[in-house]
Protein backbone atom coordinates (compact mmCIF):
# COMPACT_ATOMS: atom_id res chain seq x y z
CA UNK A 1 0.00 0.00 0.00
CA UNK A 2 1.17 3.11 -0.84
CA UNK A 3 2.55 5.77 2.38
CA UNK A 4 0.84 9.28 3.05
CA UNK A 5 -2.94 8.34 2.41
CA UNK A 6 -6.16 8.86 3.59
CA UNK A 7 -8.96 7.88 2.93
CA UNK A 8 -11.93 10.32 4.78
CA UNK A 9 -13.27 12.65 2.44
CA UNK A 10 -12.53 11.01 -0.66
CA UNK A 11 -15.12 10.99 -3.53
CA UNK A 12 -16.48 13.93 -5.40
CA UNK A 13 -19.13 14.93 -3.25
CA UNK A 14 -21.61 16.07 -5.79
CA UNK A 15 -22.10 12.94 -7.93
CA UNK A 16 -20.52 10.05 -5.63
CA UNK A 17 -18.51 9.22 -8.43
CA UNK A 18 -14.96 8.73 -7.77
CA UNK A 19 -13.19 11.77 -8.47
CA UNK A 20 -9.91 11.59 -11.22
CA UNK A 21 -8.37 14.98 -11.11
CA UNK A 22 -6.09 15.56 -13.93
CA UNK A 23 -3.15 17.92 -12.97
CA UNK A 24 -2.46 19.55 -16.63
CA UNK A 25 0.56 21.76 -17.50
CA UNK A 26 3.92 22.05 -19.00
CA UNK A 27 7.38 21.20 -16.72
CA UNK A 28 7.22 23.33 -13.88
CA UNK A 29 3.96 24.18 -13.92
CA UNK A 30 3.80 23.49 -10.09
CA UNK A 31 1.69 20.32 -10.73
CA UNK A 32 3.44 18.08 -8.10
CA UNK A 33 3.71 20.26 -5.63
CA UNK A 34 -0.38 21.18 -5.78
CA UNK A 35 -0.95 17.56 -6.12
CA UNK A 36 0.87 17.38 -2.68
CA UNK A 37 -1.82 20.22 -1.37
CA UNK A 38 -4.44 18.58 -2.71
CA UNK A 39 -3.59 15.16 -1.19
CA UNK A 40 -4.26 17.12 2.40
CA UNK A 41 -7.15 18.64 0.76
CA UNK A 42 -9.43 15.68 -0.58
CA UNK A 43 -7.37 12.50 0.92
CA UNK A 44 -7.16 11.03 -1.77
CA UNK A 45 -3.63 9.79 -3.66
CA UNK A 46 -1.41 11.61 -5.69
CA UNK A 47 -0.60 9.68 -8.77
CA UNK A 48 2.71 10.92 -10.01
CA UNK A 49 4.05 9.01 -13.20
CA UNK A 50 7.18 10.47 -12.98
CA UNK A 51 8.06 9.50 -9.56
CA UNK A 52 6.57 6.35 -10.20
CA UNK A 53 9.51 6.22 -13.32
CA UNK A 54 12.17 7.52 -10.76
CA UNK A 55 11.59 5.01 -7.93
CA UNK A 56 11.58 2.18 -10.46
CA UNK A 57 15.17 3.70 -11.71
CA UNK A 58 15.92 4.25 -8.04
CA UNK A 59 15.30 -0.02 -7.78
CA UNK A 60 17.24 -0.64 -10.98
CA UNK A 61 14.69 -3.45 -12.14
CA UNK A 62 13.41 -3.75 -15.51
CA UNK A 63 10.81 -0.90 -15.89
CA UNK A 64 13.33 1.45 -14.87
CA UNK A 65 16.29 0.01 -17.41
CA UNK A 66 13.91 0.81 -20.00
CA UNK A 67 13.09 4.31 -19.28
CA UNK A 68 16.46 6.18 -17.72
CA UNK A 69 17.68 7.15 -20.98
CA UNK A 70 14.75 8.89 -21.97
CA UNK A 71 14.32 10.54 -18.82
CA UNK A 72 17.73 11.49 -18.85
CA UNK A 73 17.36 13.37 -22.44
CA UNK A 74 14.13 14.72 -21.33
CA UNK A 75 11.74 12.81 -23.50
CA UNK A 76 8.85 10.95 -23.38
CA UNK A 77 8.80 7.27 -22.71
CA UNK A 78 6.42 4.89 -24.62
CA UNK A 79 2.73 4.68 -23.42
CA UNK A 80 2.27 1.33 -22.83
CA UNK A 81 4.80 1.32 -19.83
CA UNK A 82 3.33 4.45 -18.23
CA UNK A 83 -0.43 3.24 -18.94
CA UNK A 84 0.26 -0.02 -17.50
CA UNK A 85 2.13 1.97 -14.33
CA UNK A 86 -1.12 3.97 -13.75
CA UNK A 87 -3.33 0.81 -14.68
CA UNK A 88 -1.77 -1.27 -11.63
CA UNK A 89 -1.43 2.17 -9.46
CA UNK A 90 -5.07 2.63 -10.18
CA UNK A 91 -6.27 -1.52 -8.70
CA UNK A 92 -5.04 -0.38 -5.49
CA UNK A 93 -7.50 0.15 -2.50
CA UNK A 94 -6.96 3.51 -1.74
CA UNK A 95 -7.55 5.03 -5.56
CA UNK A 96 -11.11 3.13 -5.20
CA UNK A 97 -13.01 6.23 -4.24
CA UNK A 98 -10.80 9.12 -6.24
CA UNK A 99 -6.96 10.60 -6.93
CA UNK A 100 -5.10 13.05 -8.78
CA UNK A 101 -2.97 12.45 -11.45
CA UNK A 102 0.43 14.68 -11.96
CA UNK A 103 2.14 14.16 -15.34
CA UNK A 104 -0.35 11.62 -17.02
CA UNK A 105 -1.76 11.78 -19.38
CA UNK A 106 1.17 13.21 -22.13
CA UNK A 107 0.25 11.85 -24.93
CA UNK A 108 -3.04 11.21 -27.40
CA UNK A 109 -2.83 7.77 -27.07
CA UNK A 110 -2.50 7.92 -22.98
CA UNK A 111 -5.22 10.02 -22.80
CA UNK A 112 -7.64 7.75 -24.87
CA UNK A 113 -6.12 4.92 -22.93
CA UNK A 114 -7.47 6.82 -19.62
CA UNK A 115 -10.74 7.76 -20.98
CA UNK A 116 -11.53 3.39 -21.17
CA UNK A 117 -10.51 3.32 -17.89
CA UNK A 118 -12.13 5.71 -15.90
CA UNK A 119 -14.90 4.42 -17.89
CA UNK A 120 -14.41 1.49 -16.51
CA UNK A 121 -14.65 3.09 -12.66
CA UNK A 122 -18.00 5.61 -13.84
CA UNK A 123 -15.01 8.02 -12.56
CA UNK A 124 -15.71 11.93 -13.22
CA UNK A 125 -12.72 13.67 -14.79
CA UNK A 126 -11.88 17.09 -13.72
CA UNK A 127 -8.84 18.43 -15.93
CA UNK A 128 -7.01 21.74 -14.22
CA UNK A 129 -4.83 23.17 -16.86
CA UNK A 130 -2.07 24.82 -14.62
CA UNK A 131 -0.89 28.02 -17.11
CA UNK A 132 1.89 29.93 -16.31
CA UNK A 133 4.21 32.07 -18.12
CA UNK A 134 7.29 30.99 -19.84
CA UNK A 135 9.65 33.17 -18.24
CA UNK A 136 8.20 31.90 -14.95
CA UNK A 137 8.56 28.13 -15.89
CA UNK A 138 12.06 28.80 -16.88
CA UNK A 139 13.31 30.20 -13.82
CA UNK A 140 11.19 27.89 -11.78
CA UNK A 141 13.24 24.74 -13.33
CA UNK A 142 16.54 26.06 -12.78
CA UNK A 143 16.44 26.75 -9.44
CA UNK A 144 15.17 23.78 -8.38
CA UNK A 145 16.29 21.03 -6.23
CA UNK A 146 14.77 18.05 -4.55
CA UNK A 147 15.33 16.11 -1.37
CA UNK A 148 16.68 12.11 -2.45
CA UNK A 149 15.63 10.78 0.31
CA UNK A 150 11.56 12.59 0.84
CA UNK A 151 11.24 14.14 -2.61
CA UNK A 152 10.07 17.44 -1.02
CA UNK A 153 10.76 20.01 -4.17
CA UNK A 154 12.62 23.69 -3.08
CA UNK A 155 13.42 26.53 -4.88
CA UNK A 156 16.49 28.74 -4.69
CA UNK A 157 14.80 31.70 -4.86
CA UNK A 158 10.99 31.21 -4.50
CA UNK A 159 10.84 28.31 -1.94
CA UNK A 160 14.50 28.06 -0.48
CA UNK A 161 15.20 25.72 2.51
CA UNK A 162 16.11 27.02 6.06
CA UNK A 163 19.69 26.31 5.43
CA UNK A 164 21.44 26.50 1.35
CA UNK A 165 21.29 23.00 -0.06
CA UNK A 166 20.07 21.14 3.12
CA UNK A 167 16.29 19.38 3.18
CA UNK A 168 14.66 21.11 5.93
CA UNK A 169 12.71 17.86 6.85
CA UNK A 170 15.71 15.41 7.14
CA UNK A 171 18.83 16.67 6.45
CA UNK A 172 19.94 15.18 3.22
CA UNK A 173 21.88 17.35 0.85
CA UNK A 174 19.52 18.75 -1.58
CA UNK A 175 19.92 17.32 -5.46
CA UNK A 176 19.22 18.92 -8.64
CA UNK A 177 17.20 16.72 -11.11
CA UNK A 178 19.13 15.16 -14.19
CA UNK A 179 16.25 16.30 -16.37
CA UNK A 180 16.16 19.68 -14.67
CA UNK A 181 19.84 20.39 -16.56
CA UNK A 182 19.07 23.55 -18.78
CA UNK A 183 19.74 21.61 -22.05
CA UNK A 184 17.45 19.02 -21.02
CA UNK A 185 14.50 21.42 -19.58
CA UNK A 186 14.36 22.65 -23.49
CA UNK A 187 13.33 19.35 -24.74
CA UNK A 188 10.77 18.55 -22.10
CA UNK A 189 8.78 21.90 -22.82
CA UNK A 190 9.64 20.85 -26.34
CA UNK A 191 7.67 17.24 -25.72
CA UNK A 192 5.45 19.19 -23.83
CA UNK A 193 4.30 21.65 -26.66
CA UNK A 194 4.04 18.78 -29.66
CA UNK A 195 2.74 15.74 -27.68
CA UNK A 196 0.78 17.26 -24.70
CA UNK A 197 -0.29 20.71 -25.03
CA UNK A 198 -2.78 19.09 -27.91
CA UNK A 199 -4.55 17.27 -25.61
CA UNK A 200 -6.45 20.56 -24.03
CA UNK A 201 -8.86 20.58 -27.34
CA UNK A 202 -8.74 16.87 -27.08
CA UNK A 203 -10.21 17.78 -23.36
CA UNK A 204 -12.64 20.53 -24.67
CA UNK A 205 -13.94 18.45 -28.12
CA UNK A 206 -14.85 15.62 -25.51
CA UNK A 207 -16.93 17.52 -23.23
CA UNK A 208 -14.72 17.13 -20.22
CA UNK A 209 -14.78 19.60 -17.22
CA UNK A 210 -11.47 21.52 -17.86
CA UNK A 211 -10.45 24.54 -15.93
CA UNK A 212 -7.62 27.10 -16.42
CA UNK A 213 -6.23 28.22 -13.53
CA UNK A 214 -3.29 30.92 -13.51
CA UNK A 215 -0.47 29.53 -11.55
CA UNK A 216 2.23 32.02 -12.28
CA UNK A 217 1.55 34.96 -9.75
CA UNK A 218 -0.19 33.61 -6.71
CA UNK A 219 1.15 31.42 -3.73
CA UNK A 220 0.48 27.58 -4.73
CA UNK A 221 -1.68 27.92 -1.61
CA UNK A 222 -3.79 30.18 -3.11
CA UNK A 223 -3.51 28.37 -5.97
CA UNK A 224 -4.52 25.17 -4.02
CA UNK A 225 -7.77 27.06 -2.83
CA UNK A 226 -8.93 27.70 -6.35
CA UNK A 227 -8.48 24.58 -7.19
CA UNK A 228 -10.73 23.49 -4.71
CA UNK A 229 -13.17 25.76 -5.49
CA UNK A 230 -13.71 24.49 -8.85
CA UNK A 231 -13.77 21.10 -8.04
CA UNK A 232 -16.64 21.90 -5.34
P1 LIG B 1 7.81 14.58 -14.49
O1 LIG B 1 8.39 14.26 -13.15
O2 LIG B 1 6.32 14.42 -14.54
O3 LIG B 1 8.27 15.91 -15.03
O4 LIG B 1 8.38 13.48 -15.51
C1 LIG B 1 9.76 13.31 -15.71
C2 LIG B 1 10.01 12.47 -16.96
O5 LIG B 1 9.38 11.19 -16.82
C3 LIG B 1 9.44 13.02 -18.25
O6 LIG B 1 10.30 13.98 -18.86
C4 LIG B 1 9.30 11.75 -19.09
O7 LIG B 1 10.57 11.32 -19.57
C5 LIG B 1 8.85 10.74 -18.05
N1 LIG B 1 7.37 10.71 -17.92
C6 LIG B 1 6.64 11.03 -16.81
N2 LIG B 1 5.34 10.88 -17.04
C7 LIG B 1 5.23 10.46 -18.32
C8 LIG B 1 4.13 10.15 -19.17
N3 LIG B 1 2.86 10.26 -18.73
N4 LIG B 1 4.39 9.76 -20.43
C9 LIG B 1 5.65 9.62 -20.89
N5 LIG B 1 6.73 9.93 -20.16
C10 LIG B 1 6.53 10.34 -18.88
Amino acid sequence: MPAGTKTNQVSNPKSQAPLALILFGPPGSGKGTQAKLLVQSLGVPQISTGDMLREHIRQGNAVGTKVEAKMRAGILVKDDVVNRLVEQRLAFADAARGFILDGYPRTRAQAETLCAMLAHRAAQAVVIHLVVDYNVIIARLTGRRQCPVCGTLYNVTSKPPKVPGVCDLDGAALVIRDDDREEVIRERLDAYEKQTRPLIDFYRESGKKLFDVDASHEAPEAVCRTILALIR
